[in-house]
């Protein structure tokens, strides 16, 4: 609340490492700027009058927060989403003051403050949190901006069905406070023929009705792919603007943004019978070439993922455990002396994309972008 604490709050999100040359670094992560401007047009074509946010939490899906944020608004895009403070605040500074910043998991009590210094919108999922937007808004002296959240059946976040009647039998529940949309969140979007998407939209329409009649958002990216119904008037995607596929069981209809490139550090000839890495879980058959890269588990690659880099559209499998910061490659398949030390070979690009990196590490693209480490160099391209 007093000018100390908002200063040590914005120092110390202010601290940012200093950029990693292209010489120096392990690896090299390129996000394509332009390509989620092509999403984000992409997905505003299929929602024709509706609005479109976009939600660049944990740093823009670890592609660069300020950076993507950018571009979007670049596009047009005037409602972002992030899930803490501490990020929506980062967001600001990097915005500026006109864009609406809404912080999905609302505010820890106590925090108040520090979100209405930065003109952050909070998302209210509870009772508790309304009642401290409100006493926030009354030491403020002004109204604040939130949006509610309400619990559709993804028992996550937001008031369910008791709790939004206690809050609307209360006639100042809603004093001080600027309700600019009531929200909820899908939690099976991806499976167009699932019930539960319809059982979720019901169970929204009856909530909305009991709370101010403002406008509506549901759809996250694969909820605007399970059509207008889904839309109303506000979408939320985060996961297709960065390339991920919202229609898994379909065609891709998003270009890929996202392209990691990691250096050979060293190469080696093996003969048979070497054990290969920590707890030598693989040994030599034949003899094969070797290399060694440079990225490891450090950088967001799982050391379970069972995987492979590609080069020049050459396969080149992972040999044994990824390590922290090397993983070890079986080279075999190219040409002598093709791959040498400083080369690149890539991990996601037009090889292998994000989904199906994720298929070999037994995880989903979102945990794989949020995983990608701090020290690669980082280029942007096409802003
Ligand atoms: C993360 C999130 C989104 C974006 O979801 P995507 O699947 O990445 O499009 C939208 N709304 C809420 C509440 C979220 O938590």
């Amino acid at each position: 609340m007093n000018g100390a604490s908002k200063k040590s709050l914005s120092e110390r999100v202010a601290v940012k490492a200093a950029p990693i040359s292209e010489a120096a670094a392990g690896a090299i992560l390129t996000v394509d700027l332009g390509a989620i401007r092509e999403n984000y047009r992409r997905l505003k074509a299929r929602l024709g009058d509706v609005g479109c946010a976009g939600v660049v939490k944990a740093d823009g899906y670890g592609l660069g927060g300020a950076q993507v944020a950018a571009a979007l608004a670049a596009e047009g895009c005037a409602t972002f989403f992030v899930a803490h403070l501490a990020e929506g605040v980062l967001l600001r500074q990097a915005l500026g003051a006109r864009p609406a910043i809404y912080v999905l998991n609302g505010i820890q009590p106590g925090a108040e403050s520090e979100a209405v210094e930065a003109e952050l919108g909070v998302v209210i999922n509870s009772a508790g949190q309304l009642a401290a937007w409100r006493s926030a808004a009354q030491r403020a002296g002004r109204k604040l901006k939130a949006g509610i959240q309400v619990d559709s059946g993804m028992s996550r976040l937001g008031m369910a069905a008791a709790e939004v009647e206690a809050v609307t039998a209360d006639p100042r529940a809603f004093d001080g406070i600027n309700a600019t949309f009531v929200m909820s969140h899908l939690a099976r979007a991806d499976e167009p023929e699932h019930p539960a998407n319809e059982q979720q939209r019901l169970e929204f329409e009856r909530l909305r009705r009991m709370l101010p009649p403002v406008p509506a958002s549901l759809a996250n990216s694969s909820g605007i792919f399970l059509g207008q119904p889904f839309h109303y008037d506000l979408a939320r995607p985060g996961a297709a603007l960065y390339g991920i596929n919202p229609t898994p069981a379909e065609e891709n209809p998003m270009l890929p943004v996202v392209r990691l490139q990691a250096k050979v550090i060293q190469t080696r000839s093996l003969d048979r019978g070497a054990g290969v890495g920590y707890g030598h879980i693989f040994h030599v058959t034949d003899s094969l070439v070797a290399a060694t890269i440079s990225l490891g588990y450090a950088d967001g690659w799982h050391r379970r993922a069972a995987s492979a880099a590609w080069f020049e559209n050459v396969r080149l499998p992972f040999l044994g455990r990824v390590s922290m910061d090397s993983i070890v490659l079986d080279i075999s398949a190219l040409p002598p002396d093709r791959l040498k030390a400083g080369d690149l070979v890539e991990l996601i690009g037009p090889s292998q994309t994000v989904d199906q990196a994720a298929g070999h590490a037994g995880t989903i693209g979102y945990e794989i972008l949020t995983s990608l480490g701090h020290r690669f160099h980082r280029r942007y391209v096409n802003g």
